[in-house]
């Protein structure tokens, strides 16, 4: 029996750090600019904590500097919004992001809206949603960006396919589906509300999974050769009282029809990451106005 092909975001991800490293070095040494991340986290949350200092770590091996603000849960919201805006006219930093979810007293969207858009490495902020939408030049959605970058990898020219996003948030769903109209694929976007979720699978060449429901996309809803970008992690119980991750998509059925599949782990979570050191060098180099080609140059 065939199987697909593994898209392997550890590798894919480890090469787009390298190039990054080295447009790092390159406008370091020659222009004295070294672009800085700044990661701003309220609260305990375990999860939320190993995500920043993943962030930290991997920029300072890049070779950015890494800024880390760790705030208390009961911070007021007018307490993070004076430090988004010091970091708004701190010109070492470039790239600003508030990791989410935030404490409920905290109106996320408010913050999102205070970081400057140019900063805005998360490209969450309304003037880079829009910019996405309406085809211009933004900050693009880390997620969505390395879902991007390995399916044009995979796939070369994507025009004319069909692509099915199945979610619709503002996280990974909507900009995933901007980002291939812009590739001139025919997209519809499926939600909790859509019938015969099978049968829309079934018919796209292009297969975004950005549910948060373990294994919920079967290997009989995939078209044959279809290329399958399962944006899902998930943690659900294994033997031994213990846990494992696993995507939106059933792996063991899809792996056996797909042409292409990313696993999980090690598929689109290591992308993500990478594109937001990529997003950081990306400001850093537009707000000094470097000519620079960006690392891996697609936007
Ligand atoms: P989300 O905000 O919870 O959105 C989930 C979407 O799935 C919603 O649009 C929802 O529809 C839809 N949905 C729920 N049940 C469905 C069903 N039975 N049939 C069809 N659609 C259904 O999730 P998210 O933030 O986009 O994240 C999605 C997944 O990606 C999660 O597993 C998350 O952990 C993962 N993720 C991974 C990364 C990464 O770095 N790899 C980054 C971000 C997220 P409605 O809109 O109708 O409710």
């Amino acid at each position: 029996m065939t199987q697909a092909k593994l898209i392997d975001g550890n590798a894919f991800s480890a090469g787009l750090r390298d190039e990054i490293t080295a447009r790092v070095h390159e406008i370091r040494d020659g222009h004295r600019v070294t672009p800085g991340l700044a990661v701003v986290l309220v609260g305990e949350d375990p999860a939320s904590q190993v995500y920043v200092r993943n962030k930290n770590k991997r920029a300072a091996e890049c070779g950015m500097t890494s800024f880390e603000h760790i705030l208390p849960a009961d911070t007021p919201e007018k307490h993070l919004l004076t430090l988004i805006e010091g970091l708004n006219d701190d010109p070492m930093v470039h790239g600003i992001l508030v990791q989410l979810p935030l404490p409920r007293h905290i109106d996320s969207q408010k913050v999102i809206e205070a970081i400057r858009p140019d900063k805005d490495v998360d490209g969450f902020h309304p003037w880079n949603v829009g910019k996405l939408a309406a085809g211009g030049v933004g900050l693009i959605p880390c997620t969505p960006l390395g879902s991007m970058m390995m399916l044009r990898d995979h796939l070369g020219q994507l025009s004319g396919m069909k692509a099915i996003v199945v979610g619709r948030s503002n996280i990974v769903g909507k900009p995933m589906a901007h980002l291939l109209i812009r590739e001139n694929c025919t997209v519809t976007v499926a939600h909790s509300q859509t019938r015969d979720l099978p049968g829309e699978v079934r018919a796209a060449d292009i297969v975004i999974a950005a549910v948060g429901k373990p294994e919920m996309i079967k290997g009989d809803w995939i078209k044959p050769g279809a290329t399958v970008i399962d944006v899902g992690i998930n943690r659900v119980p294994a033997e031994g009282g213990k846990t494992r991750l696993v995507g939106d998509v059933d792996f063991a059925g899809a792996v056996k029809v797909a042409g292409a599949i990313t696993p999980v782990p090690g598929g689109v979570g290591p992308m993500t990451i990478a594109c937001l050191l990529r997003n950081t060098l990306t400001a850093a180099a537009r707000l000094h106005r470097l000519d620079i080609p960006e690392a891996h140059p697609w936007n």
